[in-house]
Protein backbone atom coordinates (compact mmCIF):
# COMPACT_ATOMS: atom_id res chain seq x y z
CA UNK A 1 0.00 0.00 0.00
CA UNK A 2 1.34 3.27 -1.27
CA UNK A 3 1.91 5.38 2.41
CA UNK A 4 3.40 8.56 0.62
CA UNK A 5 1.63 11.65 2.44
CA UNK A 6 -0.95 12.77 0.34
CA UNK A 7 -1.14 16.37 -0.89
CA UNK A 8 -4.37 17.39 0.28
CA UNK A 9 -7.28 15.42 2.24
CA UNK A 10 -11.03 15.61 1.40
CA UNK A 11 -13.53 15.12 4.06
CA UNK A 12 -17.32 14.39 2.53
CA UNK A 13 -17.65 11.84 -0.37
CA UNK A 14 -20.88 13.94 -1.33
CA UNK A 15 -21.78 14.84 -5.28
CA UNK A 16 -19.58 17.99 -4.53
CA UNK A 17 -16.74 16.21 -2.95
CA UNK A 18 -16.37 13.14 -4.89
CA UNK A 19 -15.88 15.05 -7.95
CA UNK A 20 -13.69 17.70 -6.45
CA UNK A 21 -11.70 14.48 -5.34
CA UNK A 22 -11.29 13.36 -8.99
CA UNK A 23 -10.89 16.87 -10.49
CA UNK A 24 -7.94 17.10 -8.05
CA UNK A 25 -6.38 14.10 -8.74
CA UNK A 26 -6.59 14.69 -12.46
CA UNK A 27 -4.44 17.68 -11.92
CA UNK A 28 -1.89 15.60 -9.94
CA UNK A 29 -2.33 16.18 -6.61
CA UNK A 30 -2.63 12.90 -4.11
CA UNK A 31 -5.79 12.55 -1.83
CA UNK A 32 -6.90 11.23 1.31
CA UNK A 33 -10.11 10.97 1.64
CA UNK A 34 -12.85 10.21 4.40
CA UNK A 35 -16.30 10.23 4.65
CA UNK A 36 -18.29 9.91 7.96
CA UNK A 37 -20.27 6.61 6.45
CA UNK A 38 -17.29 4.36 5.47
CA UNK A 39 -19.50 2.55 3.04
CA UNK A 40 -19.53 5.50 0.85
CA UNK A 41 -15.84 5.94 0.91
CA UNK A 42 -15.36 2.09 -0.29
CA UNK A 43 -17.75 2.65 -2.67
CA UNK A 44 -15.91 5.57 -4.07
CA UNK A 45 -12.57 3.63 -4.20
CA UNK A 46 -13.73 0.77 -5.57
CA UNK A 47 -15.68 2.35 -8.62
CA UNK A 48 -13.95 6.17 -8.90
CA UNK A 49 -10.84 5.89 -7.12
CA UNK A 50 -9.30 2.65 -9.24
CA UNK A 51 -5.58 3.19 -10.48
CA UNK A 52 -5.46 6.70 -9.09
CA UNK A 53 -3.12 8.25 -5.75
CA UNK A 54 -5.90 8.56 -4.04
CA UNK A 55 -5.99 7.23 -0.36
CA UNK A 56 -8.94 5.96 1.64
CA UNK A 57 -9.10 6.45 5.48
CA UNK A 58 -11.75 4.98 7.75
CA UNK A 59 -10.88 6.79 10.96
CA UNK A 60 -9.89 10.51 10.69
CA UNK A 61 -6.81 10.05 12.84
CA UNK A 62 -6.03 8.02 10.20
CA UNK A 63 -7.07 10.28 7.77
CA UNK A 64 -4.80 13.19 9.52
CA UNK A 65 -1.59 10.92 9.62
CA UNK A 66 -1.84 10.51 5.91
CA UNK A 67 -1.37 13.86 4.67
CA UNK A 68 1.49 15.92 3.88
CA UNK A 69 2.92 18.76 6.87
CA UNK A 70 1.45 21.29 7.44
CA UNK A 71 -1.98 19.48 6.53
CA UNK A 72 -4.64 20.92 3.78
CA UNK A 73 -7.67 19.55 4.67
CA UNK A 74 -10.57 20.27 2.48
CA UNK A 75 -14.30 19.89 4.36
CA UNK A 76 -17.26 19.43 1.14
CA UNK A 77 -20.14 18.34 3.87
CA UNK A 78 -23.41 19.30 4.33
CA UNK A 79 -23.31 22.90 5.35
CA UNK A 80 -24.28 24.22 8.53
CA UNK A 81 -23.62 22.71 12.07
CA UNK A 82 -21.93 19.41 10.09
CA UNK A 83 -19.42 21.89 9.32
CA UNK A 84 -18.75 22.76 13.10
CA UNK A 85 -19.08 19.13 14.55
CA UNK A 86 -16.30 18.06 11.73
CA UNK A 87 -13.78 20.98 13.16
CA UNK A 88 -14.43 20.02 16.86
CA UNK A 89 -13.53 16.66 15.39
CA UNK A 90 -10.28 17.12 13.48
CA UNK A 91 -9.43 20.09 15.77
CA UNK A 92 -7.40 17.40 18.46
CA UNK A 93 -5.48 15.85 15.60
CA UNK A 94 -4.20 19.32 13.76
CA UNK A 95 -0.88 21.01 14.55
CA UNK A 96 -0.83 24.80 14.14
CA UNK A 97 -0.34 26.29 10.69
CA UNK A 98 -2.70 23.17 9.32
CA UNK A 99 -5.49 24.54 6.85
CA UNK A 100 -8.70 23.79 7.03
CA UNK A 101 -11.08 24.61 3.82
CA UNK A 102 -14.41 25.02 3.85
CA UNK A 103 -15.59 24.43 0.31
CA UNK A 104 -20.05 23.93 1.37
CA UNK A 105 -22.38 26.57 0.95
CA UNK A 106 -22.06 28.14 4.37
CA UNK A 107 -23.47 31.24 5.46
CA UNK A 108 -20.69 33.60 5.56
CA UNK A 109 -21.30 34.40 9.49
CA UNK A 110 -20.62 31.28 10.08
CA UNK A 111 -17.45 31.49 8.01
CA UNK A 112 -15.86 34.45 10.16
CA UNK A 113 -16.49 33.33 13.23
CA UNK A 114 -14.68 29.55 12.15
CA UNK A 115 -11.93 31.88 10.55
CA UNK A 116 -11.67 33.72 14.38
CA UNK A 117 -11.89 30.78 16.37
CA UNK A 118 -9.15 28.68 14.23
CA UNK A 119 -7.01 31.55 13.96
CA UNK A 120 -7.10 31.72 17.61
CA UNK A 121 -5.87 28.20 17.66
CA UNK A 122 -3.59 28.88 14.54
CA UNK A 123 -5.19 26.98 12.11
CA UNK A 124 -5.27 29.14 8.58
CA UNK A 125 -9.28 29.02 7.59
CA UNK A 126 -10.18 29.52 4.41
CA UNK A 127 -14.39 29.79 3.37
CA UNK A 128 -14.45 28.73 -0.32
CA UNK A 129 -17.29 29.06 -2.50
CA UNK A 130 -17.55 26.33 -4.19
CA UNK A 131 -20.29 27.18 -7.87
CA UNK A 132 -21.03 24.84 -10.97
CA UNK A 133 -22.68 22.05 -9.07
CA UNK A 134 -21.52 18.26 -10.09
CA UNK A 135 -20.22 19.04 -13.29
CA UNK A 136 -18.48 22.15 -12.43
CA UNK A 137 -16.52 20.21 -9.35
CA UNK A 138 -15.72 17.22 -11.74
CA UNK A 139 -13.96 19.82 -14.58
CA UNK A 140 -13.50 22.88 -13.19
CA UNK A 141 -15.41 24.89 -11.08
CA UNK A 142 -15.75 28.94 -10.22
CA UNK A 143 -14.10 29.25 -6.87
CA UNK A 144 -14.39 31.92 -4.14
CA UNK A 145 -11.39 31.40 -1.59
CA UNK A 146 -11.24 33.77 1.28
CA UNK A 147 -9.98 33.88 4.91
CA UNK A 148 -6.70 32.90 6.26
CA UNK A 149 -4.49 35.30 3.40
CA UNK A 150 -1.47 33.62 4.58
CA UNK A 151 -3.10 29.62 3.68
CA UNK A 152 -3.47 31.67 -0.36
CA UNK A 153 0.12 30.72 -0.93
CA UNK A 154 -0.14 27.07 -0.05
CA UNK A 155 -3.28 26.28 -1.72
CA UNK A 156 -3.07 28.92 -5.18
CA UNK A 157 -1.66 26.82 -7.35
CA UNK A 158 -3.46 23.58 -6.48
CA UNK A 159 -7.48 25.46 -6.67
CA UNK A 160 -5.93 27.80 -9.81
CA UNK A 161 -5.35 24.15 -11.45
CA UNK A 162 -8.69 22.51 -10.66
CA UNK A 163 -11.11 25.86 -11.46
CA UNK A 164 -12.22 26.70 -14.75
CA UNK A 165 -10.54 29.13 -17.09
CA UNK A 166 -11.14 31.73 -19.55
CA UNK A 167 -8.54 32.48 -22.04
CA UNK A 168 -5.81 30.73 -19.44
CA UNK A 169 -6.98 32.86 -16.58
CA UNK A 170 -8.13 30.60 -13.85
CA UNK A 171 -11.72 31.52 -12.40
CA UNK A 172 -10.13 31.25 -8.76
CA UNK A 173 -8.87 34.35 -7.40
CA UNK A 174 -8.36 35.05 -3.73
CA UNK A 175 -10.95 37.46 -2.18
CA UNK A 176 -10.43 38.76 1.48
CA UNK A 177 -10.32 37.72 4.79
CA UNK A 178 -13.04 35.92 7.20
CA UNK A 179 -16.32 35.03 5.76
CA UNK A 180 -15.51 37.17 2.16
CA UNK A 181 -15.22 34.06 -0.10
CA UNK A 182 -18.93 32.77 1.28
CA UNK A 183 -20.13 36.38 0.48
CA UNK A 184 -19.34 36.50 -2.56
CA UNK A 185 -20.61 32.98 -3.45
CA UNK A 186 -23.83 34.05 -1.54
CA UNK A 187 -24.43 36.95 -4.02
CA UNK A 188 -23.36 34.75 -6.43
CA UNK A 189 -26.13 32.54 -5.58
CA UNK A 190 -28.64 35.77 -5.16
CA UNK A 191 -27.52 36.58 -9.03
CA UNK A 192 -28.53 33.43 -10.50
CA UNK A 193 -32.11 33.75 -8.73
CA UNK A 194 -32.35 36.66 -10.30
CA UNK A 195 -31.19 35.64 -13.76
CA UNK A 196 -33.19 32.65 -13.27
CA UNK A 197 -36.53 34.56 -12.48
CA UNK A 198 -36.05 37.13 -15.65
CA UNK A 199 -35.50 34.30 -17.79
CA UNK A 200 -38.73 32.62 -16.73
CA UNK A 201 -40.74 35.67 -16.77
CA UNK A 202 -39.70 36.07 -20.72
CA UNK A 203 -40.62 32.88 -21.05
CA UNK A 204 -44.24 33.53 -19.54
CA UNK A 205 -44.61 36.43 -21.66
CA UNK A 206 -43.25 34.64 -24.89
CA UNK A 207 -46.00 31.82 -23.87
CA UNK A 208 -48.94 33.71 -22.72
CA UNK A 209 -48.69 37.39 -23.62
CA UNK A 210 -47.55 36.86 -27.39
CA UNK A 211 -49.07 33.07 -28.22
CA UNK A 212 -45.55 31.15 -29.36
CA UNK A 213 -45.06 27.51 -28.83
CA UNK A 214 -42.23 26.21 -26.97
CA UNK A 215 -39.78 25.55 -30.33
CA UNK A 216 -40.27 29.16 -31.70
CA UNK A 217 -39.40 29.92 -27.75
CA UNK A 218 -36.49 27.71 -27.94
CA UNK A 219 -35.50 29.06 -31.23
CA UNK A 220 -35.76 32.41 -29.83
CA UNK A 221 -33.98 31.92 -26.81
CA UNK A 222 -30.84 29.88 -29.33
CA UNK A 223 -30.86 33.23 -31.07
CA UNK A 224 -30.32 35.10 -28.33
CA UNK A 225 -28.02 33.14 -26.91
CA UNK A 226 -25.83 34.35 -30.16
CA UNK A 227 -25.59 37.62 -28.82
CA UNK A 228 -24.78 39.94 -25.58
CA UNK A 229 -27.70 37.81 -23.37
CA UNK A 230 -25.09 34.67 -24.23
CA UNK A 231 -24.85 32.88 -21.08
CA UNK A 232 -25.62 29.23 -19.87
CA UNK A 233 -28.79 30.10 -18.51
CA UNK A 234 -30.32 31.49 -21.66
CA UNK A 235 -28.33 28.01 -23.31
CA UNK A 236 -30.03 25.82 -21.18
CA UNK A 237 -34.01 27.61 -21.56
CA UNK A 238 -33.73 27.34 -24.94
CA UNK A 239 -32.48 23.59 -24.57
CA UNK A 240 -35.53 23.07 -21.86
CA UNK A 241 -38.27 24.25 -24.45
CA UNK A 242 -37.25 22.03 -26.87
CA UNK A 243 -37.32 19.05 -24.79
CA UNK A 244 -40.61 16.65 -25.17
CA UNK A 245 -42.04 13.96 -22.98
CA UNK A 246 -43.00 10.55 -24.01
CA UNK A 247 -46.49 11.61 -25.23
CA UNK A 248 -44.59 14.35 -27.52
CA UNK A 249 -45.65 17.12 -25.39
CA UNK A 250 -43.13 19.70 -24.68
CA UNK A 251 -41.88 18.45 -20.57
CA UNK A 252 -42.21 22.29 -19.10
CA UNK A 253 -46.08 21.85 -19.69
CA UNK A 254 -45.80 18.89 -17.32
CA UNK A 255 -43.57 20.44 -14.44
CA UNK A 256 -45.74 21.97 -11.36
CA UNK A 257 -45.08 25.32 -10.83
CA UNK A 258 -43.74 25.38 -7.39
CA UNK A 259 -40.16 26.54 -7.32
CA UNK A 260 -38.23 25.49 -4.88
CA UNK A 261 -35.05 26.49 -2.93
CA UNK A 262 -32.18 25.95 -0.36
CA UNK A 263 -32.11 29.61 1.40
CA UNK A 264 -29.08 31.10 -0.54
CA UNK A 265 -31.03 33.64 -2.75
CA UNK A 266 -32.85 34.69 1.11
CA UNK A 267 -29.61 35.14 2.38
CA UNK A 268 -28.84 37.40 -0.39
CA UNK A 269 -32.44 39.08 0.60
CA UNK A 270 -32.05 39.07 3.64
CA UNK A 271 -28.05 40.51 3.75
CA UNK A 272 -29.38 43.40 1.32
CA UNK A 273 -31.83 44.63 3.93
CA UNK A 274 -29.03 44.16 6.86
CA UNK A 275 -26.87 46.76 4.68
CA UNK A 276 -29.65 48.90 3.75
CA UNK A 277 -29.22 48.28 0.48
CA UNK A 278 -32.03 48.53 -2.58
CA UNK A 279 -31.52 44.95 -4.07
CA UNK A 280 -35.04 44.36 -5.45
CA UNK A 281 -34.27 42.16 -7.71
CA UNK A 282 -32.98 39.32 -6.08
CA UNK A 283 -35.83 40.00 -3.51
CA UNK A 284 -38.36 39.57 -6.01
CA UNK A 285 -36.92 36.41 -7.49
CA UNK A 286 -37.24 35.11 -3.99
CA UNK A 287 -40.73 36.64 -3.76
CA UNK A 288 -41.62 34.96 -6.90
CA UNK A 289 -40.41 31.55 -5.76
CA UNK A 290 -42.08 31.90 -1.95
CA UNK A 291 -45.63 33.19 -4.58
CA UNK A 292 -44.85 30.13 -6.71
CA UNK A 293 -45.24 27.67 -3.54
CA UNK A 294 -48.44 28.61 -2.76
CA UNK A 295 -49.89 26.83 -5.77
CA UNK A 296 -53.63 25.75 -4.26
CA UNK A 297 -53.99 29.58 -3.08
CA UNK A 298 -53.06 30.25 -6.78
CA UNK A 299 -55.52 28.11 -8.36
CA UNK A 300 -58.58 29.28 -6.06
CA UNK A 301 -57.53 33.23 -6.95
CA UNK A 302 -57.58 32.43 -10.38
CA UNK A 303 -61.35 31.00 -10.23
CA UNK A 304 -62.27 34.58 -8.64
CA UNK A 305 -59.81 37.14 -9.86
CA UNK A 306 -60.04 36.04 -13.22
CA UNK A 307 -56.96 35.14 -15.70
CA UNK A 308 -54.60 36.43 -18.18
CA UNK A 309 -56.07 38.26 -20.91
CA UNK A 310 -55.76 36.84 -24.57
CA UNK A 311 -52.42 37.10 -26.84
CA UNK A 312 -51.86 40.34 -28.89
CA UNK A 313 -51.86 40.16 -32.21
CA UNK A 314 -49.28 37.57 -34.01
CA UNK A 315 -48.26 40.77 -36.40
CA UNK A 316 -47.21 42.21 -33.52
CA UNK A 317 -44.84 39.06 -31.75
CA UNK A 318 -41.53 40.18 -33.39
CA UNK A 319 -41.39 43.64 -31.99
CA UNK A 320 -42.53 42.69 -28.47
CA UNK A 321 -39.89 39.92 -28.85
CA UNK A 322 -37.25 42.23 -29.75
CA UNK A 323 -38.68 44.37 -26.91
CA UNK A 324 -38.60 41.55 -24.32
CA UNK A 325 -34.88 40.88 -25.07
CA UNK A 326 -33.99 44.37 -24.44
CA UNK A 327 -35.91 44.19 -21.21
CA UNK A 328 -34.05 41.12 -20.22
CA UNK A 329 -30.43 42.26 -20.94
CA UNK A 330 -31.25 45.70 -19.30
CA UNK A 331 -32.73 44.13 -15.96
CA UNK A 332 -29.83 41.59 -15.88
CA UNK A 333 -27.58 44.64 -15.84
CA UNK A 334 -29.60 46.32 -12.84
CA UNK A 335 -29.67 42.77 -10.85
CA UNK A 336 -25.59 43.07 -11.26
CA UNK A 337 -25.44 46.45 -9.91
CA UNK A 338 -27.43 45.80 -7.05
CA UNK A 339 -25.31 42.84 -6.62
CA UNK A 340 -22.32 44.46 -7.07
CA UNK A 341 -23.87 47.52 -4.73
CA UNK A 342 -24.60 45.02 -1.94
CA UNK A 343 -20.55 43.58 -1.72
CA UNK A 344 -19.02 47.30 -2.02
CA UNK A 345 -21.92 48.38 1.26
CA UNK A 346 -20.69 45.07 2.84
CA UNK A 347 -16.85 45.18 2.09
CA UNK A 348 -17.12 48.72 3.87
CA UNK A 349 -18.16 47.52 6.47
CA UNK A 350 -16.28 44.24 7.24
CA UNK A 351 -13.14 45.99 6.17
CA UNK A 352 -12.76 43.71 2.67
CA UNK A 353 -10.97 45.13 0.28
CA UNK A 354 -13.08 42.86 -2.63
CA UNK A 355 -11.43 42.58 -6.27
CA UNK A 356 -14.60 43.44 -7.97
CA UNK A 357 -12.80 43.15 -11.24
CA UNK A 358 -11.93 39.19 -10.23
CA UNK A 359 -15.03 38.81 -9.12
CA UNK A 360 -16.82 39.39 -12.62
CA UNK A 361 -13.86 37.05 -13.90
CA UNK A 362 -14.71 33.85 -11.57
CA UNK A 363 -18.34 34.10 -12.32
CA UNK A 364 -17.30 33.77 -16.45
CA UNK A 365 -16.87 30.04 -16.21
CA UNK A 366 -17.58 27.25 -14.08
CA UNK A 367 -20.22 28.58 -12.55
CA UNK A 368 -24.30 28.34 -13.53
CA UNK A 369 -24.30 32.84 -14.46
CA UNK A 370 -21.27 32.29 -16.28
CA UNK A 371 -21.87 34.76 -19.35
CA UNK A 372 -20.18 37.01 -21.83
CA UNK A 373 -21.46 40.09 -20.33
CA UNK A 374 -19.54 39.32 -17.15
CA UNK A 375 -16.35 40.72 -19.31
CA UNK A 376 -18.38 44.20 -19.88
CA UNK A 377 -18.05 43.90 -15.94
CA UNK A 378 -14.43 42.73 -15.61
CA UNK A 379 -13.89 46.32 -18.10
CA UNK A 380 -15.81 48.80 -16.22
CA UNK A 381 -14.05 48.06 -13.14
CA UNK A 382 -10.59 48.82 -14.78
CA UNK A 383 -11.70 52.26 -16.17
CA UNK A 384 -10.29 55.14 -13.73
CA UNK A 385 -11.90 56.22 -12.14
CA UNK A 386 -14.15 53.05 -11.20
CA UNK A 387 -17.54 54.26 -12.05
CA UNK A 388 -19.68 54.44 -8.64
CA UNK A 389 -22.20 51.91 -10.13
CA UNK A 390 -22.30 49.63 -12.95
CA UNK A 391 -25.45 51.86 -13.87
CA UNK A 392 -23.10 54.72 -13.99
CA UNK A 393 -20.43 53.35 -16.19
CA UNK A 394 -20.40 54.84 -19.74
CA UNK A 395 -20.80 51.60 -21.84
CA UNK A 396 -23.47 49.94 -19.36
CA UNK A 397 -24.76 53.48 -19.55
CA UNK A 398 -25.66 53.60 -23.56
CA UNK A 399 -26.60 50.35 -23.48
CA UNK A 400 -29.41 51.08 -20.76
CA UNK A 401 -30.32 53.93 -22.70
CA UNK A 402 -30.83 52.04 -26.02
CA UNK A 403 -32.57 49.47 -24.65
CA UNK A 404 -34.84 51.58 -22.08
CA UNK A 405 -37.57 51.97 -25.00
CA UNK A 406 -37.74 47.60 -25.35
CA UNK A 407 -37.78 47.36 -21.29
CA UNK A 408 -40.81 49.63 -20.93
CA UNK A 409 -42.43 48.16 -23.74
CA UNK A 410 -42.05 44.69 -22.46
CA UNK A 411 -43.10 45.96 -18.98
CA UNK A 412 -46.01 47.28 -20.33
CA UNK A 413 -46.90 44.36 -22.27
CA UNK A 414 -46.86 42.16 -19.04
CA UNK A 415 -49.04 45.17 -17.14
CA UNK A 416 -51.54 44.95 -20.17
CA UNK A 417 -51.69 41.16 -20.11
CA UNK A 418 -52.00 40.79 -16.86
CA UNK A 419 -48.36 38.05 -17.27
CA UNK A 420 -46.81 38.49 -13.80
CA UNK A 421 -43.09 40.11 -14.07
CA UNK A 422 -41.72 41.35 -10.84
CA UNK A 423 -38.01 41.56 -11.53
CA UNK A 424 -38.68 42.79 -15.22
CA UNK A 425 -40.80 45.34 -13.94
CA UNK A 426 -39.07 46.15 -10.17
CA UNK A 427 -35.46 46.68 -12.17
CA UNK A 428 -37.31 49.25 -14.22
CA UNK A 429 -38.47 50.65 -11.16
CA UNK A 430 -35.10 50.99 -9.72
CA UNK A 431 -34.03 52.20 -12.98
CA UNK A 432 -35.76 54.90 -12.92
CA UNK A 433 -35.67 55.73 -8.87
CA UNK A 434 -31.82 55.68 -9.58
CA UNK A 435 -32.00 57.99 -12.33
CA UNK A 436 -34.16 60.25 -10.37
CA UNK A 437 -32.58 63.72 -9.01
CA UNK A 438 -35.72 64.68 -7.51
CA UNK A 439 -37.30 61.60 -5.80
CA UNK A 440 -40.75 61.85 -4.37
CA UNK A 441 -39.16 61.30 -0.72
CA UNK A 442 -39.95 64.85 -0.09
CA UNK A 443 -43.50 63.63 0.68
CA UNK A 444 -42.43 60.66 2.97
CA UNK A 445 -40.25 62.97 4.80
CA UNK A 446 -43.67 65.71 5.16
CA UNK A 447 -45.71 62.92 6.45
CA UNK A 448 -43.37 61.64 9.55
CA UNK A 449 -42.93 65.23 10.22
CA UNK A 450 -46.62 65.86 10.49
CA UNK A 451 -47.59 62.61 12.25
CA UNK A 452 -44.36 62.23 14.43
CA UNK A 453 -42.59 65.38 14.88
CA UNK A 454 -38.91 63.64 13.08
CA UNK A 455 -38.27 66.58 11.30
CA UNK A 456 -36.84 67.24 8.11
CA UNK A 457 -33.76 68.61 5.92
CA UNK A 458 -34.22 71.98 3.83
CA UNK A 459 -32.56 71.97 -0.33
CA UNK A 460 -32.47 75.24 0.22
CA UNK A 461 -30.68 75.51 3.98
CA UNK A 462 -27.67 73.99 5.57
CA UNK A 463 -28.23 70.03 5.19
CA UNK A 464 -27.17 69.57 9.16
CA UNK A 465 -30.22 71.47 10.23
CA UNK A 466 -33.22 70.16 10.81
CA UNK A 467 -36.60 71.67 10.73
CA UNK A 468 -40.30 70.85 11.95
CA UNK A 469 -43.06 72.43 10.83
CA UNK A 470 -46.85 72.70 12.59
CA UNK A 471 -48.36 71.72 9.99
CA UNK A 472 -51.80 73.32 8.91
CA UNK A 473 -51.07 76.44 10.36
CA UNK A 474 -50.06 79.20 8.22
CA UNK A 475 -45.83 80.16 7.94
P1 LIG B 1 -24.23 15.60 -0.38
O1 LIG B 1 -24.07 14.85 -1.65
O2 LIG B 1 -25.54 15.61 0.30
O3 LIG B 1 -23.12 15.09 0.64
C1 LIG B 1 -23.08 15.56 1.95
C2 LIG B 1 -21.79 15.11 2.59
O4 LIG B 1 -21.73 15.68 3.91
C3 LIG B 1 -21.72 13.60 2.77
O5 LIG B 1 -20.41 13.19 2.55
C4 LIG B 1 -22.11 13.43 4.24
O6 LIG B 1 -21.58 12.28 4.84
C5 LIG B 1 -21.45 14.65 4.83
N1 LIG B 1 -22.01 14.99 6.13
C6 LIG B 1 -23.24 15.44 6.41
N2 LIG B 1 -23.37 15.64 7.73
C7 LIG B 1 -22.20 15.32 8.30
C8 LIG B 1 -21.70 15.32 9.62
N3 LIG B 1 -22.46 15.74 10.65
N4 LIG B 1 -20.44 14.90 9.85
C9 LIG B 1 -19.67 14.50 8.83
N5 LIG B 1 -20.06 14.48 7.54
C10 LIG B 1 -21.32 14.88 7.28
O7 LIG B 1 -23.84 17.14 -0.55
P2 LIG B 1 -23.11 17.90 -1.76
O8 LIG B 1 -24.11 18.20 -2.82
O9 LIG B 1 -21.86 17.18 -2.12
O10 LIG B 1 -22.77 19.29 -1.06
C11 LIG B 1 -21.68 19.45 -0.17
C12 LIG B 1 -21.56 20.94 0.11
O11 LIG B 1 -21.32 21.63 -1.12
C13 LIG B 1 -22.83 21.56 0.70
O12 LIG B 1 -22.49 22.59 1.57
C14 LIG B 1 -23.52 22.13 -0.51
O13 LIG B 1 -24.40 23.18 -0.20
C15 LIG B 1 -22.32 22.62 -1.31
N6 LIG B 1 -22.56 22.78 -2.74
C16 LIG B 1 -23.32 21.87 -3.43
C17 LIG B 1 -23.52 22.05 -4.79
C18 LIG B 1 -24.32 21.06 -5.59
O14 LIG B 1 -24.65 21.36 -6.74
N7 LIG B 1 -24.64 19.88 -5.07
C19 LIG B 1 -22.95 23.16 -5.45
C20 LIG B 1 -22.16 24.04 -4.74
C21 LIG B 1 -21.98 23.84 -3.37
P3 LIG B 1 -22.45 10.92 4.97
O15 LIG B 1 -22.24 10.19 3.69
O16 LIG B 1 -21.89 10.24 6.14
O17 LIG B 1 -23.89 11.33 5.18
Amino acid sequence: MDTTPSNIGLIGLGVMGSNLALNLNDHGYSLSVYNRTYTLTEHFMAQQAQGRTIQAAQTLPEFVNQLAQPRIIMLMVTAGRAVDAVIEQLLPLLNSNDIIIDGGNSNYKDTTRRWQELTEKSIRFVGMGVSGGEEGARHGPSLMPGGAVEAWPAIRDMFQAVAAKVEGVPCCQWLGEGGSGHYVKMVHNGIEYGDMQLIAEACHLMQHALGMDFDAMADTFATWNQGKLESYLIDITSQILRQKDVDGSPLVTKILDRAGQKGTGLWTAQDALEHAVPLTLIGEAVHARMLSARKDERVAASHILGGLEAPVPAEQRQAYLDAIHDALYAAKLVSYAQGFMLMQTAAKQYGWNLPYGDIALLWRAGCIIRSRFLGDIKASFEREPVPQSLLQDPFFALELKQASSGWRKAVALAVMQGVPAPALSSALAFFDGYRCAEGSANILQAQRDFFGAHGYQRVDRDPALHFHTVWGIPP
